[in-house]
């Protein structure tokens, strides 16, 4: 299996899909404290010697951890040899601010961006949503592309995003983004890939060819789960809620089950022709990296 990129100079998202498929990338967030800094830069070394396609850095909505994002970019950049995509979220915020932060990362020599909205908080006033500049992703897609020549990716959501109601109208709305510049999708996590298989179907009846990457989280712990699935509504089958059960004392065996199961699904979305796995790592390496090696094996 190839992915051996030695990425010196900047390079969009799109070209490294076009060169070096399938792509492995992982996703990371801003810790809040000196000691999650200090772990996260040795999970970011391990990963590293992966040789990463790109690696991903999350921004919190609605001001929580943004200055941390550009700040964490800033420190990496210079030490690591692969690309970073920046997230960057628009709900609450100014076209002002947008514009400071697109600048920011033009000048850290950061090509690619995953736009998104980011999730509305529940006592976010009525009044604000259309006082702002930016009402969905779309908007900023269409902003970002006006202003430089970024590479955009967006989010998909196989199970369909938790506001929307039906699986086609969001759809619909994901054309929107395409429509508006992004230029590939990454997509919410989720444990059972006939979810992906019909996401794309429907997404290629609608006439889009852009690159659909899944987004897969490994499986490290009992009470991990019912969380994970509160927070992006991804369905759990039979299969994973019986072994979890059996194993449920079982901290190493669970993240074993984890590895294997993961392993599995990322061996089937290749094989079908997914153009690369975007890993939701929990800024963890242990499992991401063994997955990665029984792909390697493979
Ligand atoms: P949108 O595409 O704007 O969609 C949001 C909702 O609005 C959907 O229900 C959609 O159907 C609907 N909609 C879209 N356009 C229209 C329209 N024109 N009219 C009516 N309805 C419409 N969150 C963070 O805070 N920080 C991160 O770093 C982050 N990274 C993520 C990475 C990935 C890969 C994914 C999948 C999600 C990430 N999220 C992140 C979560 C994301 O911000 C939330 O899921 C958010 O609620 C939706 O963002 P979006 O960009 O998908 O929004």
């Amino acid at each position: 299996m190839k992915n051996n990129l030695d990425l010196k100079h900047k390079m969009k998202i799109t070209e490294i899909l076009e060169k070096d498929r399938p792509t492995f990338s992982f996703e990371f967030f801003p810790p809040k404290t000196e000691e999650g800094l200090a772990s996260l830069y040795k999970t970011i070394a391990e990963l590293e010697k992966i040789n990463p396609s790109f690696i991903s850095i999350t921004y919190g909505a609605m001001g929580s951890t943004r200055k941390k994002t550009l700040e964490l970019i800033e420190k990496i950049k210079k030490s690591l040899k692969c690309e970073i995509m920046a997230h960057l979220t628009c709900i609450g915020a100014t076209a002002e601010e947008i514009s400071s932060i697109v600048l920011k990362l033009k000048k850290l020599n950061i090509s690619n961006i995953l736009a998104l909205r980011g999730d509305i908080p529940d006592d976010y006033p009525e009044k604000d949503k259309v006082k702002k500049d930016f009402m969905y992703a779309s908007d900023l897609v269409r902003f970002i592309r006006n202003l430089n020549d970024f590479c955009i990716g967006v989010a998909g959501y196989p199970e369909c995003h938790r506001d929307c109601t039906d699986i086609n109208t969001d759809i619909s709305y994901l054309a929107e983004k395409i429509e508006a510049g992004a230029e590939f999708v990454i997509t919410q996590l989720f444990f059972h890939n006939e979810y992906y298989n019909s996401f794309v179907e429907k997404i290629r009846g609608k006439g889009i060819k852009n690159p659909v990457i899944p987004g897969i989280l490994p499986i490290t712990g009992y009470h991990q789960i019912s969380k994970i699935q509160k927070m992006c509504g991804c369905s759990i089958h039979n299969n994973i809620k019986t072994e979890l059960e059996k194993f449920k004392d079982d901290p190493v065996s669970i993240r074993n089950f984890g590895v294997d199961y993961a392993t599995e699904q990322c061996s089937e979305l290749l094989e079908q022709g997914a153009p690369g796995i975007h890993f939701y790592t929990f800024n963890k390496s242990e499992a991401t990296r063994k997955i990665w090696e029984n792909l390697s094996k493979k």
